[in-house]
């Protein structure tokens, strides 16, 4: 699957290209989908408990969509068979007075996970070369130097053993419509719903525009955007849970070594 939603690093993105209906010949109840999806969550289960034990390396996992993209939903979903002392979620909002006094990777890098842990982002650095563009919250001089600050920032924490995952949920416009629409219909929705997401929406050709360039830009052999169809959920959730699961087994954390000799041991 990797293959289909990978970025080739310098391969220039065209959203367009891109099903967010895709779903692989696959059908929401067939049994092998529920399948694969417990299989990987098991496995991730397994290997979070040993990257926790090894304490040696750390996973960072980026999370950007347009709003009603999925990111909480991804989350919820993926997450779940994880022991939480080993995750840390961060929500990037708006930032605060003190955080635009200092430079913008400032407050992200104080979140990004230790080793032992699996940090979440949802959204992250790239809202500064996303919605501020878009909504031109700073001058084209400022975020266009923005990308080469991320690619190095993003190599310094892989020298460091952290292993980064970026998804970027795609969803069309029409599902979009849909979502936005439920926000409005039900009541247990109604806190999810902000008048600014539809001023992004009137901007989604300067969003497509603004992904496409962060896709194209910030895809690096240490830190590959996945291009994920996320207008089904199910799809979505088993996609970037077999794309985590994979990324824990190539990093292949072990239990330390004992710091006793068992068989010396007994309880007194
Ligand atoms: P979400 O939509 O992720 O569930 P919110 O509704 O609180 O959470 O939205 C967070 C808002 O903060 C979004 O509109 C997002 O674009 C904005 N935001 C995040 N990072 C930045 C940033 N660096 N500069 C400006 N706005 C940002």
């Amino acid at each position: 699957m990797e293959h289909f939603t990978k970025v080739t690093p310098g391969t220039q993105v065209s959203l367009q290209d891109h099903d967010p209906r895709f779903r692989d010949g696959l059908r929401k109840n067939d049994d092998v989908v529920r399948e694969r999806r417990e299989a990987a969550l098991e496995e991730m289960r397994v290997l979070q408990e040993r990257l926790y034990a090894e304490g040696r390396q750390s996973l960072l996992i980026v999370l950007q969509a347009t709003d009603t993209g999925g990111k909480d939903g991804t989350i919820k979903h993926v997450m779940r068979g994880l022991n939480p002392s080993g995750v840390c979620v961060t929500g990037f909002k708006q930032p605060t007075a003190k955080e635009l006094g200092h430079d913008f990777l400032w407050r992200v890098h104080k979140r990004t996970p230790e080793r032992g842990m699996i940090a979440v982002f949802n959204r992250s650095h790239y809202e500064d070369v996303l919605v501020v563009r878009v909504r031109k919250l700073a001058p084209k001089r400022i975020w266009e130097r923005r990308y080469e600050h991320i690619n190095a920032f993003e190599e310094l924490l892989t020298e460091c053993d952290t292993r980064i995952l970026k998804f970027f949920l795609h969803i069309s416009k029409d599902e979009q419509k849909e979502r936005l629409q439920r926000r409005i219909d039900d009541p247990a929705r109604h806190w999810k719903f902000d008048e600014g997401d539809l001023y992004d929406r009137r901007h989604w050709d300067n969003y497509v525009e603004a992904y496409e360039e962060m896709l194209t830009r910030c895809s690096t052999g240490v830190a590959p955007w996945y291009i994920i169809p996320a207008d089904r959920k199910w799809f979505r959730n088993l996609i970037v849970a077999e794309i985590v699961t994979a990324a824990l087994r190539e990093m292949d954390p072990q239990y330390p070594e004992p710091h006793f000799d068992p068989k010396e041991m007994t309880i007194p």
